[in-house]
């Protein structure tokens, strides 16, 4: 019997879970496995002024490192503790440079426990510090980028970005305080949010998905869906958390695959994944219907149809003003064969859509040229 909602039609004893996850004859549930990942969130307006403090003294953090952009810095959030900060970073370069990290890595030198204020730049930074001194992070974030729930870091030199997981670089404790975000420029708030976006729906067809991140990533694509249309900081900020927890867990696809080697180009981060996430949807389509039926239901547009969700999310990023494809981004028509061959050895496997050299060349065209494949 074919179950209710495989992904692959036809797909011998595989479901929509992947690795080999069965069946259970009768029922609708495959089997999984899911790792937990641990921390602690506290979440609420003002959080960062009423409760930072008290978590410094929970996670016992005496001489600390404080990574934030000078802005960041400049918020005043170490007031109540500032007898406790050893030291502060604030040259903080988006996808980490190792120069960055190096430097970073320095201030650390004497410090307990490291606090990062700021977008996934900042959070990057710290990981950096952490992945080699094994320092605890306590974590502010200001943007939508996730990267505090994840335990991934990304390090970039000569215009590759490389990136590993270790549990280490995962933030002990974040606060997440919707007045922080509130202070973003209207553009880049939608570009991050658009990033949290992607995390949500990569997470649907990603390697390690699982029924529990599935139902996440559903909710973290509606919480940013009404966050965006109401221009609400907090219905955002917690979709960011539920889509950074979601991709922690599912794991990276084909999208990430492609933002990551065009972060290594130099491209801005939060707008890639914005102006890319509509194509990918488009070419893995096809092949998850219940992965698209579930991003539709969530979008829940009646503008464009419930039940398109390219359409959705092509609709969502042009109220936006994203633009439409890469070249308008500034990627230049002659890296996309670079692109391509980058990429090509990283997808998964198990991508609902099969991904060759041509596939791929395909995709990547119509996304720098912003048009369907
Ligand atoms: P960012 O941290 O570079 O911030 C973008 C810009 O916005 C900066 O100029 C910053 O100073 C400013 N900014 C941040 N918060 C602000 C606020 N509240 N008000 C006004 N201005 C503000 O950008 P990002 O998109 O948050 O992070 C991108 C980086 O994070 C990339 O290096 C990416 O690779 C990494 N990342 C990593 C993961 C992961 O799991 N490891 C996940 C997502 C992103």
């Amino acid at each position: 019997m074919k179950p209710p909602h495989c992904d692959r039609a036809g797909a011998a004893g595989a479901g929509a879970w992947g690795w080999g996850a069965v069946w259970w004859e009768g029922g609708g549930v495959p089997s999984f496995v899911y790792d937990a990942l641990p921390g602690r969130i506290v979440f609420g307006a003002g959080a960062a002024r009423t409760a930072l403090a008290a978590e410094v003294e929970r996670l016992g953090m005496s001489r600390l490192l404080l990574i934030a952009s000078e802005r960041d810095a400049g918020r005043g959030l170490t007031a109540p503790f500032a007898g406790r900060v050893a030291a502060v970073f604030t040259a903080v370069r988006e996808h980490v440079p190792v120069a960055t990290a190096e430097a970073a890595r320095e201030a650390a030198a004497g410090a307990d426990g490291v606090l990062c204020v700021g977008g996934g730049s900042a959070v990057g930074a710290a990981k950096a510090v952490a992945l080699t001194t094994r320092l605890p992070i306590l974590a502010v974030p200001t943007t939508y980028a996730g990267s505090e729930v994840t335990p991934v870091w990304g390090l970039s030199d000569g215009g590759v970005k490389t990136t590993g997981t270790d549990p280490a670089v995962l933030p002990r404790t974040v606060v997440y305080d919707p007045e922080l975000t509130a202070t973003l420029p209207p553009e880049l708030a939608t570009a991050s949010a658009l990033n949290a976006l992607a995390h949500c729906v990569e997470a649907f067809w990603a390697p390690r998905r699982n029924p529990v991140s599935s139902a996440v990533a559903e909710e973290g694509v509606r919480a940013l869906a009404a966050g965006l249309r109401d221009g609400d900081p907090a219905q955002l900020l917690l979709g960011a958390y539920l889509a950074g927890s979601a991709f922690a867990v599912a794991g990276s696809g084909l999208h990430h695959k492609l933002a990551h080697v065009l972060g290594g180009l130099g491209m801005p981060h939060a707008r890639t994944h914005a102006t890319l996430l509509p194509h990918v949807l488009a070419f893995n389509a096809p092949g998850s219907p219940e992965a698209t039926a579930r991003v539709a239901r969530a979008l829940g547009r009646d503008d464009v149809g419930r039940d398109d969700a390219v359409a959705g999310l092509h609709a969502v990023t042009a109220a936006a003003g994203i633009p439409r494809g890469l070249a308008e981004l500034g990627l230049a028509e002659d890296r996309l064969d670079e692109v391509v061959e980058r990429t090509l050895p990283a997808v998964p496997a198990d991508n609902p859509v099969p991904v060759d050299a041509a596939a791929l060349r395909r995709l990547v065209r119509a996304a720098w040229a912003g048009q369907a494949e």
